[in-house]
């Protein structure tokens, strides 16, 4: 038995630790792993039996959105016990356990692979005795002001025991005036600026809240007369609930036995900036996020391009997993067959790394390889979501090209990826990204495709269909929903939304639009 406080470990041993490497092997610490960080994924359940499992069965639909660790805290007679580990939910927990931990309140998390601060003690929910009484707490986003707010605190006297963003927030709930934990809350969060959707739990209480400009998504589902939080409405699918609402932005919900859902607006709802990446890349395509499902949004993605860039080819082949929507979109509009060209491998975990550069081949090898038979001989449209340093495109082309496609003409369904996000995702300069420092064309050549052409913004919004500057468009624009302060813009903000589209084919004359 635990104290409740103290969180249980479970899960697999982490190799890129260096205090996890067995004697004599390389230290995998020391190499960069070649992923971009991600998001995590927040899950709630309230009132409803066996909530632990509801939440290893929320959080296994969560978990394209973080494979770095996982977590589940839950309300027992003696408080709030937890379970946390690194790796994937199905190596962190062992389901007849979590089926043993009887109760009726429970939240999970599933955070995004990193190195450097890859560690058990950032995994979360954060466990946590405060004045208020015990707090468990899950935090999708990142703050910008997390650096100040913490030295704020520490000069105050405030001891942290993580590097983790989600720490500062239970240190402002524990230092709030007000005894009672929703108005602690709500006290708190306005001091926070940058992205959250937040789940915490006490013996009591299941809150959610979102932040002003809403730009990390939360939901609300319906269980058996009982109440879910999640980040994606997939995670309502797995557990067999009804999707209710999405949490406004600045909104927070306080899920008591006595009062049910209660709504709170901790701070006006500011300019509407949902991050519109969750459409394009990160977000499950059975997902509805606002009123729009994901799938749906990248075939109208896909269709865009073909309208805009139309080239003349056989067949259209979209990067599994994240561009097959896009594909079909493409393929429909442009009345070409939608092939399978390129078989993913999807037992390599995300984490996957390798010391040497060819290893690295190696693993990239391993995790796509394309289909001879069908792109042999083929003029193709290879359709893909995004390009950020370039890497993986410039690998494709040359894997088509190798399998003996004609030509390869690269369709973006995103535009160009110029600035870092600080809400997030972890591309923290401009310097590693290709489309900051070339143009169109030049990206064409780097990448080796014989033509290249991204979505314009303008066509990103009209595929969202919330109107202009609805949406974050930060990495696309510049244009920062909130000021992280000490960091960027690093680029001038744009405002031409047509400017970024170019279609370069390579030895021939470009054409701009
Ligand atoms: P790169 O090789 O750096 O150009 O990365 C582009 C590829 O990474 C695209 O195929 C995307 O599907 C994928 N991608 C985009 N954003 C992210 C992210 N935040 N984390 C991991 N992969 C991403
Ligand atoms: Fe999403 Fe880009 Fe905005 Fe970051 S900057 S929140 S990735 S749209």
């Amino acid at each position: 038995m635990s104290d409740g406080l103290t969180p249980r470990l479970g899960g697999p041993r982490d190799p890129r630790r260096a205090a996890d490497a067995a004697p004599g092997c390389v230290d995998l610490a020391a190499y960069p792993v070649p992923e971009l960080r991600e998001e995590c994924g927040v899950f709630g359940a309230f009132a409803v039996d066996h909530a632990p499992v509801l939440a290893y069965y929320g959080l296994y639909a969560l978990q394209h959105r973080g494979q770095e660790s996982a977590g589940i805290a839950y309300v027992t007679e003696q408080g709030v016990e937890s379970l946390k580990g690194m790796g994937l939910v199905g190596e962190v927990f062992d389901m007849a356990e979590v089926s043993c931990w009887r109760s009726a309140a429970a939240i999970g998390h599933v955070r995004y692979p990193t190195f450097g601060s890859s560690n058990y003690a950032n995994a979360q929910p954060l466990v946590v005795q405060i004045r208020q009484g015990p707090l468990a707490l899950g935090h999708n986003g990142q703050l910008v002001n997390a650096a100040v707010l913490r030295q704020a605190l520490e000069e105050e006297g405030a001891i942290f025991q993580t590097d983790s963003d989600s720490e500062v927030i239970a240190h402002l709930i524990a230092r709030a005036k007000a005894r009672d934990m929703r108005a602690a809350f709500a006290e708190a969060l306005p001091r926070l600026s940058g992205s959250y959707a937040l789940v915490a739990l006490t013996n009591t209480a299941l809150f959610g809240a979102r932040d002003p400009n809403g730009i990390r998504p939360l939901s609300l589902g319906r269980l058996n007369g009982g109440w879910l939080l999640a980040s994606e409405s997939c995670a309502f699918d797995a557990c067999g609930a009804e999707f209710v609402r999405d949490i406004e932005p600045g909104e927070m919900v306080t899920i008591t036995a006595a009062g049910g859902v209660e709504s709170y607006r901790f701070a006006p709802a500011g300019r509407p900036a949902l991050c519109s990446f969750e459409y394009i890349y990160f977000a499950r395509p059975d997902s509805d996020i606002q009123g729009k499902n994901v799938h749906m949004v990248r075939k109208e993605l896909g269709r865009r391009l073909a309208r805009d860039f139309p080239v003349d080819a056989d067949i259209v082949v979209g990067v599994p997993d994240s561009s097959t929507s896009a594909a079909i979109g493409y393929a429909e509009e442009a009345g070409l067959p939608n092939e399978i060209g390129l078989i993913k491998n999807r037992y390599i975990a995300r984490t996957f790394i390798q010391p040497t550069q060819a290893g690295r081949e190696f693993a990239v090898r391993l995790k796509l390889n394309p289909l001879r038979r069908v792109v042999d001989g083929q003029r193709v449209v290879l359709v893909d979501d995004s390009i950020v340093r370039g890497t993986t495109s410039k690998y494709i082309v040359r894997l088509l090209r190798g399998a003996g496609a004609r030509e390869v003409h690269l369709r973006i369904t995103s535009p160009p990826y110029r600035c870092p996000c600080y809400y997030g995702i972890d591309t923290s300069s401009s310097a590693e990204l290709i489309a900051a420092s070339h143009d169109v064309e030049a990206i064409c050549r780097a990448v080796g495709a014989d033509s290249l052409a991204y979505q314009t913004v303008e066509g990103l919004e009209a595929a969202l269909g919330y109107g202009p500057d609805q949406t974050c468009l930060a990495c696309f624009l510049g244009n920062y929903v909130v000021a992280a302060p000490g960091r960027g813009p690093e680029l001038p903000a744009l405002d031409q939304r047509r400017s970024v589209a170019f279609v370069a084919g390579a030895g021939e004359e470009g054409r701009r639009t």
